[in-house]
Formats: C-alpha cells, sequence, structure tokens
C-alpha cells in the first residue's frame, strides 16, 4: 500500500516529536485519554437525540491494554469514532488551536525547532504518541459507518490508511513504543503500576471510567485442614478489571455532598499538609466564563518557603483533565500560599503555557478568585481576629512583599489585609489606628527595630505615647518598605519616630532648640570627634523624656533598612550604612555631667560620658554595640 504523505507542516511537528529529548513524554497518555473522552462526550451527546445510538451513560467508557510481548499501549473508546477522510484530516494534518499555534511558532522562529523543550509546553494531541511510540495504529470505525479504518504511521515518511472490519464502533490507539535506550527506558510504559500512577496524576477527573486489567493475589481454600483442624489456602493470581480513575472530582460535588471536613481530608491529601486549612473557599461561577474552584489557606506556613517547588499551589483542570499542575500566572505571587484546584470548560486543553499567561479567560477568572480570596481573608480579619493573626503571622509577609512589588501596583487592593503590632498583644489595621486617633493627632506614628520589644523601648518612644497617641511597632524590615510605599493612610502620613519631625514643636521651639545646638556647638564638635567614625553628628534635643541618648539617622537610608542590606547576599548592599546622629538628652543630668567636665577641662572625662551614652543609644536602638570592650572597661571604671 502506498504511502500518503504528512503535509509539511506536520512533518516539521512530527519529527520533533520522534527525535523529542524533552522530559515530561509521559504526557503523551493524558493527550491520548482525553482524546479517547472527547470522543465519547460527542457519542453521549449524540444519544440524547438519536435514539438509534442504543447506549446509555453507563456504557461509555477507556480502556488501557498493555501487552509486555509485543511492546504496546492500548487505549480503546467506545465513542464517536472517524470515517476515512477525518482519520486523514485530524490525524494527518494539524488543524486544531494549539497545535496551528506551534506552527506559526515554529514558521516564525526558525531556532523554535531546535528548542524541543517548546513540546511540553503544548497540547500537541495525539502526536505525543510518537514521543514514546516508533509506529502508532489507530483502528476506528465511525459511529453510523459500516466500514472501519486503520491508520498507521511510523513517523515522518507518512502514513497509510485502509478500509478494515471493525466489529463496534469506536478507537483503538495501538502505541508500539521505542526501543530502551540507555538513557530512557520506554518499557516503564508497559507497567500497569506506571499507568495507573500516570491516570491518577493527570487524568484521575476525566469523567469516564478508565478501566484496566490488574492482577492480584487472592486467597482461597483448598479443602484441607493443618494441624490444629484450621483450613489451608492457597494463593492465586487474578486478573479483574479496575476503574482507575475517581471520575468526580470533590470540586465538582455541592456543598450539600461534600462537608467542609471532607474537603480539608482531601486536601490534606493532595498536598501532603499535616494541618487543616485556616481557610476553605468553594466557588461555582456561571457566567460568560464557567469555573469551579475549591481553594485553600495552609493552617501553617511551608517549611520550605523558598523552595521553588512550593511556587503556586493552583491546579488548573479543563473539563476534568489535568492542563496544569501549578498555574504560575492566574493569581499574583502576593497570593501564592493559596492551594487549591481550578476546573473551568472554558478553557482549551490545547492552550500552552505561554498561551495560557494571555488567555482572557485565564485572566477573569484569577481576577475573580483573587477578590474572593481576599473577601474571605478580610471576613476571617472582622469575625476572627486571633485567627488572622496567625494567618498573618504566617503569610503576612507574602501581602507585604506584594505591596512593595512592582512599585506598588497593588497596593490599593492589599493594604486592607494588613495589621501591625500596636503592643505585643494588639495587632490593628491602619484604618482601626486612624480611627481611634485623638483629634490632635495629626500622624501615624511608627517606631522599627528588630521585635516589638525592642521597639517598643526605643526613647523616641516615650513622648508620642506620653501625649497619649498609639505607635505602630514594625518587627520586620520589609515592614518599612511597605509604609514608604503606602505612603499615607486616610489623609494621615507615616512618621517615624526615629528620624522624622514628631510634629510636636513649634516654631519657636525649633528656633530655641537650633539656639541651643549653637550655643554648645564647640562642645558638640569635640564630642562628635571623641566618637570618631561612630556617628556622623552628635545633636541636642528636647525629645526624649527619661533616657539621655538616643540614635537617629539623616537620609535615606535607616537602621532598619541596613540592617535588611547586611543580611542581603549582595556584599556591595551589605556595605550600605545610615548616616546615624547620636541625639543627646538638653536636659538630662547626664548631659550636664559633660558639660560640667568640658568646662572643667577634663576633656577626657567629658569624652568617656559620651562614649557611654553613644552605646547605650546603640544598645536600646537594638544595633550591634560599636565599642564593646571599651564599654566595659569605661562602666566599670565609673562603678
Ligand atoms: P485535539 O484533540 O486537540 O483536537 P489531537 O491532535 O489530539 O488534537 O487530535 C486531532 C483530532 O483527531 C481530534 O480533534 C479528533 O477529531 C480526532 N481524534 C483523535 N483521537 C480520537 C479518538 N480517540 N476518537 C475520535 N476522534 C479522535
Amino acid at each position: 500500500m502506498a504511502k500518503k504523505q504528512f503535509k509539511a507542516e506536520s512533518k516539521r511537528l512530527l519529527d520533533l516529536m520522534i527525535n523529542s529529548i524533552y522530559t515530561n513524554k509521559e504526557i503523551f497518555l493524558r493527550e491520548i485519554i482525553s482524546n479517547a473522552s472527547d470522543a465519547i462526550d460527542k457519542l453521549c451527546y449524540l444519544s440524547l437525540t438519536d435514539e438509534n445510538v442504543g447506549m446509555s451513560r453507563d456504557d461509555f467508557k477507556i480502556r488501557v491494554e498493555l501487552d509486555k510481548e509485543n511492546r504496546t499501549i492500548t487505549v480503546i473508546d467506545n465513542g464517536i469514532g472517524m470515517d476515512k477522510a477525518e482519520a486523514e484530516n485530524n490525524l494527518g494534518i494539524i488543524a486544531k488551536s494549539g497545535s496551528n499555534q506551534f506552527k506559526q511558532d515554529l514558521d516564525s522562529e526558525e531556532e523554535a525547532a531546535e528548542d524541543v523543550s517548546i513540546i511540553g509546553q503544548f497540547g500537541v494531541g495525539f502526536y505525543s504518541a510518537f514521543m514514546v511510540s516508533q509506529k502508532v495504529t489507530v483502528e476506528t470505525r465511525k459511529y453510523g459507518e459500516e466500514m472501519g479504518v486503520k491508520w498507521e504511521s511510523s513517523g515522518v515518511d507518512g502514513y497509510t490508511v485502509k478500509e478494515i472490519e471493525k466489529p463496534e464502533v469506536g478507537t483503538r490507539v495501538i502505541m508500539h513504543l521505542k526501543e530502551d535506550t540507555d538513557e530512557e527506558v520506554f518499557s516503564s510504559y508497559l507497567e500497569v503500576w506506571k499507568i495507573k500512577a500516570l491516570i491518577k496524576k493527570y487524568s484521575d477527573y476525566v469523567r469516564w471510567p478508565i478501566e484496566m486489567d490488574v492482577e492480584h493475589q487472592e486467597r482461597k481454600e483448598t479443602g484441607e485442614v493443618d494441624d490444629q483442624g484450621n483450613p489451608k489456602y492457597e494463593y492465586e493470581m487474578v486478573t479483574a478489571t479496575e476503574t482507575m480513575n475517581s471520575m468526580v472530582p470533590i470540586w465538582q460535588r455541592s456543598k450539600a455532598e461534600v462537608s467542609d471536613e471532607d474537603c480539608a481530608e482531601w486536601y490534606k491529601e493532595k498536598f501532603h499538609e499535616q494541618k487543616d486549612p485556616i481557610v476553605t473557599l468553594r466557588v461555582n461561577a456561571e457566567g460568560t466564563i464557567s469555573y469551579k474552584a475549591m481553594l485553600f489557606v495552609p493552617g501553617q506556613e511551608p517549611m520550605d518557603r523558598f523552595s521553588e517547588d512550593k511556587k503556586a499551589g493552583i491546579t488548573l483542570y479543563s473539563n476534568g483533565v489535568m492542563i496544569m499542575e501549578k498555574c504560575p500566572d492566574l493569581v499574583h505571587e502576593y497570593f501564592d500560599f493559596v492551594k487549591g484546584v481550578v476546573d473551568s470548560p472554558d478553557l482549551s486543553l490545547n492552550i500552552s503555557r505561554e498561551i495560557l499567561q494571555h488567555t482572557r479567560q485565564l485572566h477573569v477568572i484569577g481576577n475573580s478568585l483573587e477578590k474572593k480570596i481576599k473577601s474571605e481573608l478580610m471576613k476571617m480579619m472582622n469575625d476572627d481576629r486571633p485567627k488572622y493573626q496567625q494567618f498573618f503571622r504566617s503569610f503576612g509577609v507574602d501581602i507585604k512583599a506584594g505591596i512593595c512589588d512592582e512599585y506598588g501596583r497593588y497596593k490599593d487592593f492589599l493594604k486592607d489585609l494588613l495589621i501591625f503590632y500596636t503592643s505585643e498583644e494588639h495587632q490593628v489595621t491602619l484604618q482601626e489606628y486612624v480611627d481611634n486617633m485623638p483629634e490632635s493627632q495629626q500622624k501615624i506614628y511608627y517606631a522599627s527595630s528588630d521585635s516589638v520589644r525592642h521597639a517598643m523601648d526605643l526613647p523616641q518612644c516615650e513622648e508620642v505615647r506620653a501625649r497619649g497617641y498609639e505607635i505602630i511597632y514594625l518587627d520586620l524590615a520589609i515592614d518599612q518598605m511597605v509604609l514608604e510605599q503606602l505612603r499615607d493612610h486616610d489623609g494621615k502620613t507615616f512618621c517615624n519616630v526615629m528620624t522624622d519631625d514628631l510634629g510636636f514643636d513649634t516654631e519657636e521651639d525649633k528656633k530655641a532648640a537650633e539656639e541651643q545646638n549653637e550655643e554648645n556647638k564647640e562642645l558638640l564638635d569635640y564630642l562628635k570627634e571623641s566618637l570618631g567614625e561612630r556617628v556622623a553628628k552628635v545633636r541636642l534635643t528636647n525629645k526624649l523624656v527619661s533616657k539621655p541618648s538616643a540614635l537617629s539617622t539623616e537620609g535615606p537610608i535607616t537602621l532598619e533598612m541596613e540592617r535588611y542590606f547586611r543580611a542581603s547576599p549582595s556584599e556591595e548592599m551589605q556595605k550600605i550604612r545610615a548616616v546615624r546622629v547620636l541625639e543627646i538628652n538638653a536636659n538630662h543630668h547626664a548631659f550636664e555631667a559633660i558639660k560640667e567636665a568640658y568646662e572643667a577641662d577634663d576633656k577626657e572625662k567629658a569624652a568617656n560620658y559620651v562614649k557611654i551614652l553613644a552605646a547605650a543609644a546603640e544598645l536600646v536602638s537594638g544595633v550591634e554595640l560599636q565599642e564593646p570592650g571599651e564599654f566595659v572597661s569605661l562602666i566599670s571604671d565609673l562603678l
């Protein structure tokens, strides 16, 4: 029989498939099963209006047969089948959306042909069988036709097609596996366990049963008894047909059928989680784009938060067929902690990872899911604050990173989800903070250190608290960036108690302070000199209530940022330092003592005292003590 030639573009695709070094070859089974499932869908649909079909829903099935001797995997369906023209057209040319896109890509970019990794990114359907097969035989008979068709191809040199007798309607795709090589063991696809695992992984929720013959041992009484009079058994291998897939996914079932506890159990099994989810969200959306979703917020922070594996936890299904295990483009990175599934019949199976990013449907679904996730979190925040605080301890940092991401593009959407410490126990939203402000308060005050406790201890906080104003205590380096990104809330600007003007001083106060500094210029210059590079400036202040000294900074880099940069892997970044200013409480007796010593010409004493004040300020600001040895001897001399 003369071989017919594939169309040119199909040839190139086929060539790629045959010579593919793509590692994820196992997807071929998903593709072939998914075609079988579609074919059954079509005949099932027809049976609703055409009683001659003579089949009911329960009759439809897909069968997978493994033949080790002949090295074949056969996928059999009793779906609509193909006639001769269809077999030639459907299997002989690239006709469908994804494949068409593939072809365009090949045309436009020569290198694409070299880049075999592209293969896995497209649902290239039927051709994927050639990644594992040296020959593919399709025997099919269309519903309503007398005769069947046999289509066969061993690759690029073409295919043959002829009529055959085929008693039943439907299609058999027989894949003759390639020989094993040193790198690849195609025989593994002949193992029941392997195929079972692939079906579970990729096609578990295909609506039609996927059956396979499975051997197992069965215990049989021999009729004899042992010494104690117990019956003796023997074991024999029996073969039984088993359904490999669960068919009805949990997210397709109604809330009445499946409790939240059932969902939690499923979640723990599917995502290997130990704790129950803190949020379970079930969505059944109908409209221009319909989808069902079952999403979870984990009850605990992932151990391996930064591993690539952990990224994006939402699996995408289309009509029960998995298209992508972790879809990175559905929700933004700030919601990457959300796990679950989204199933939409409106997503075409033939779309690739690349194209997925740009599909409008995906965007629409993602947007609506994000709103739902946010509103569920807001609900928890309002109804159960301790639980929300627990959530925020695990994933607050994701929200904060989201606010800083892309120059604050998502800040308006995310900022309502933020909570901040106003004491070690209490966390409030920015709105709650503002609502709680006394009338006289103009700014939102914050203090940052490496812990809430340390931030509370900062000397600069005293005056703010003395006025009855709350302070937001920040304990992570990213917190400050978040506030910088937000700039203000409800018209109130943020004020860093360590660096910014607290807004309490009148113009006169400021002038007086300037004069005070001017009057003591000689002394202050001397003190700065004795501290060397440790600080950039020494200044008198009236804003410290009971503490003698404090450290503040000038310019854009704060102590918190310095700490953040120091932890960065880049050596350049590690060198970044804040411009430190030692502020001395002008009304404190410590300053009086310094001044007295200086004026009595005991300059060394004045220098020693200021070194103690500098160390005290460093300690209380949570930065590294610059001269620990010197500090200890100064203190012991003093004692
Ligand atoms: P896609 O499934 O995306 O359309 P494929 O390359 O997988 O692309 O299949 C091409 C076409 O071949 C299908 O659209 C279908 O018409 C036909 N086909 C493939 N497998 C079967 C089958 N088992 N039964 C009936 N038709 C099939």
